[in-house]
């Protein structure tokens, strides 16, 4: 349904690139996470596949294709049309995307508006968000209200209801559920699963969150210094073959834990345009021979996945 191929973005007038050569593919009914740290290029390949690359980056080179559809070279009117009814996306902290002096339902009206010839009534929108609201456990009430009278949490999973309202056959969700509790968290995880289950939509969701990837997702694409480091079903995230998948499993701290019984992954990414001439983890990994300060590593298929590694057979 989704396929990305090759795609790479640059700082502009810089020589740093937070998205490099990344390919991967969304079937239908798929959930597919792609995980890394902060910083690892997930925000800039969640916009920059829909053509949309964050202010101050550009698109290199790279093809996204929707079906028959070029995602990256849409007219503005086509870009209209196409957005929020055939693929949608919750952006990070979505809770700020709401007009601040504008009541709630009035942003879901102008959603429903853009996919639909018809003039839309406050009831219209009503019936449309309550559904969702429902199975969210939001009071319909809320959407009544201006945005500073709700919580962080009640708004941000109202951004999720926004980008469903025209049935998008394809979701995209960059940390969708940071500012929410761990209950909330579970719920909107069911809610995402069941509607996915029940219109066939793709979900593609950026997190840090390496639980929730875990628990959610069908499909795991690791992603360090804007490349893809390992692909691989998510049933497999417990033995991992990259030293930095390894390294992200390690560091998740699970309820029951003993204090500081986690490990993390020593140093800290840095951009793409700093990377060593071989390896982009050499300076971090537990593994590194001296070959891998020299070559870069392939992306190749092992089985059901496919790992960057030379330390992998
Ligand atoms: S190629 Fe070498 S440095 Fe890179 S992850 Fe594998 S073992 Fe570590």
């Amino acid at each position: 349904m989704l396929t990305v191929r090759d795609l790479t973005l640059k700082v502009t007038r810089k020589c740093i690139f937070p998205v490099w050569h990344v390919g991967l593919d969304l079937g239908k009914q798929e959930r597919v996470a792609v995980v890394g740290e902060s910083g690892g290029g997930k925000t800039s390949l969640a916009c920059g596949l829909l053509g949309h690359p964050l202010p101050g980056q550009h698109i290199v080179c790279g093809r996204v294709s929707f079906g028959r559809t070029d995602l990256l070279h849409l007219s503005p009117a086509e870009r209209v049309q196409f957005y929020y009814r055939d693929i949608a996306l919750v952006p990070q902290n979505a809770q700020n995307i709401f007009h601040p002096t504008q009541k709630l339902w009035k942003s879901a009206r102008e959603v429903m508006a853009k996919n639909s010839p018809e003039r839309l009534m406050f009831r219209d929108v009503t019936e449309r968000v309550s559904v969702f609201s429902e199975s969210l456990e939001l009071p319909v009430a809320l959407w009544s209200h201006y945005p500073h009278q709700l919580s962080g949490g009640q708004k941000q999973r109202m951004a999720v209801i926004l980008a469903l309202l025209n049935n998008p056959r394809v979701l995209l969700l960059d940390e969708p559920s940071n500012a929410l509790d761990e209950l909330n968290r579970r719920k909107l995880v069911d809610f995402l699963t069941a509607w996915a289950g029940s219109t066939g939509a793709g979900l593609l969701l950026f997190t840090h969150d390496m639980g929730i990837a875990a628990c959610w997702a069908t499909r795991i694409v690791v992603l360090y210094r804007g490349e893809v480091v390992e692909e691989l079903p998510a049933r497999m995230i417990g033995a991992p073959r990259h030293p930095y998948t390894r390294g992200l499993v390690a560091a998740n701290i699970r309820l029951g834990d003993p204090p500081l019984s986690r490990c993390g992954i020593p140093g800290h990414a840095v951009p793409v345009a700093q990377m060593p001439k071989g390896c982009g983890f050499f300076e971090r990994c537990p593994q590194a021979h001296s070959h891998c300060r020299h070559e870069i590593p392939s992306l190749v298929a092992r089985g059901e996945s496919k790992v960057r590694c030379f330390a992998v057979d």
